[in-house]
């Protein structure tokens, strides 16, 4: 299988170019040339596969054939090795706890199957290969634990100076060994350009074979599929339509449940929640597309004014805002909103939710009010405890620290401090060659 540009001005390529080189040198992102349908079969056994049987079959039909049976099925066996539990919070509302991997964000799906993925691609090569990624909080930590040690792969994160939690930046900046940390004077999206310009950049890529591990790699997308389906396992009621509410920042996320409705999942509907970083809200409401600089705000992994994973959406919809609002609806909430439906869930359900898991009960919440033939399901991003001095200071209660985080807590900080810079950014990644 190949896979094509989105600008459509670049040669496909096969699956290792798309998923190594991560952006084609038309500045588009890569997708999949065929979404090939689902077979018949899958439907039939879905409700008695296991999540990892699911995930192999629903892969197998994506990847079609580029990976031997056995070694796909080795590399889900060893990435997808925890669960997404559907927790039901009343009638026709629950939650998708997505948190249960190492680092306790969503994107461990993502990064596990990733490294997994690019170790096999790489094996029986001669060269390293560097990972550069950008990371507005969660990637980092997810990316770090998912690379970690993995040999021949060196990861380089890049992270907004102030601008994540305590607890995320000891994940990506106390592990060493073949992960190292560049806290960046700036905000992501100048960490996000920082990176496009090394991919871009033809005299860096000569003396190093770069690879990135943001959401714009489509081996992220794979796995993010995965779980989209788990829920439509977990559902109670298999008659009710289903809509999925997604915090999103970058799209990444969102864009593989579209994909994998386009291979037939039986998803009804797709909810964007947006911080105030409301593009894609604005953009369905209005019809045009105007990027933001970023506005900070307590979910700051969705504090991208610029989505990147926009491009893909672009390209499964035709550029057609009317087709898009066909599958998605999306809605924005400020800070002051999100921490009072924080509370809310707290005060109602017991339930103690990271801030973005809160922007994405207010985006359910919304819908099914305007919508309530539907069954609601909505994301949680991440685990509480990732952002434990807002939650805690919102809730007035302690949250606890899964072992995973407590641990970091004593653990030394090692990162490097660069401006928004590119000269300097290139420089420290020849002279640390
Ligand atoms: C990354 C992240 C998001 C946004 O996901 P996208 O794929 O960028 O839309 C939401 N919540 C949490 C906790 C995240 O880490």
């Amino acid at each position: 299988m190949l896979f094509y540009s989105t600008n459509h001005n670049a040669p496909d390529v096969s699956l290792k170019n798309a998923v190594l080189n991560s952006l084609p040198p038309d500045n588009g992102l890569y997708m999949p040339q065929v979404l090939s349908k689902l077979p018949d079969t899958f439907f039939n056994d879905f409700y008695d596969y296991s999540f990892p049987e699911m995930c192999f079959h629903f892969a197998k039909t994506l990847m079609n054939g580029t990976i031997e049976d056995d070694a796909l099925k080795g590399i889900i066996d060893d990435a997808i090795n925890f669960e997404a539990p559907l927790v039901e919070l009343e009638e026709g509302l629950s939650v998708l706890e997505l948190f249960h991997g190492p680092s306790l964000a969503f994107k461990d799906f993502g990064a596990r199957f990733m490294s997994r993925l690019m170790s096999h691609l790489v094996a029986g090569d001669d060269n390293n290969l560097d990972i550069l990624v950008a990371t507005s909080g969660d990637t980092g930590g997810a990316v770090a634990l998912g690379f970690y040690k993995t040999k021949r792969i060196r990861v380089t994160i890049l992270y907004p100076s102030g601008k994540v939690s305590k607890l995320q930046e000891k994940q990506l900046t106390t592990l060493g060994h073949n992960i190292r940390a560049i806290e960046v004077q700036g905000t992501f999206d100048d960490c996000q350009a920082l990176v496009k310009q090394a991919f871009l950049d033809k005299d860096l890529n000569q003396q190093l074979m770069l690879s990135s591990a943001n959401s714009i790699n489509i081996a992220r997308l794979i796995p993010q599929c995965f779980y989209y389906l788990r829920s439509l396992q977990l559902v109670k009621d298999r008659n009710r339509p289903v809509a999925m509410c997604v915090p999103s920042g970058n799209f990444g996320n969102i864009t593989a449940g579209i994909i994998a409705k386009k291979m037939g999942m039986k998803m009804h509907r797709f909810v964007a929640a947006n911080n105030a970083n409301n593009v894609f809200t604005q953009y369905l409401n209005s019809g045009s597309y105007d990027p933001q600089t970023t506005i900070p705000t307590w979910s700051n992994a969705m504090d991208v004014g610029n989505p990147s994973n926009f491009k893909r959406l672009m390209d499964i919809f035709d550029n057609d805002v009317n087709k898009v609002k066909k599958e998605m609806s999306a809605y924005a909430f400020d800070d002051e909103a999100t921490l009072i439906a924080l509370k809310e869930m707290y005060d109602k359900y017991e339930y103690i939710a990271c801030p973005h898991t809160a922007v994405g009960y207010l985006g359910i919440k919304q819908f099914l009010k305007e919508n309530p033939e539907y069954q609601g399901i909505f994301q949680a991003t991440a685990h509480p405890s990732k952002f434990i001095d807002i939650v805690e200071e919102t809730l007035e209660t302690k949250v606890p620290i899964p072992e995973a985080l407590a641990v970091l807590k004593d653990r030394e900080k090692q990162a490097t401090l660069i401006a928004v810079d590119y000269d300097s950014f290139k420089e420290y990644l020849i002279k640390h060659k």
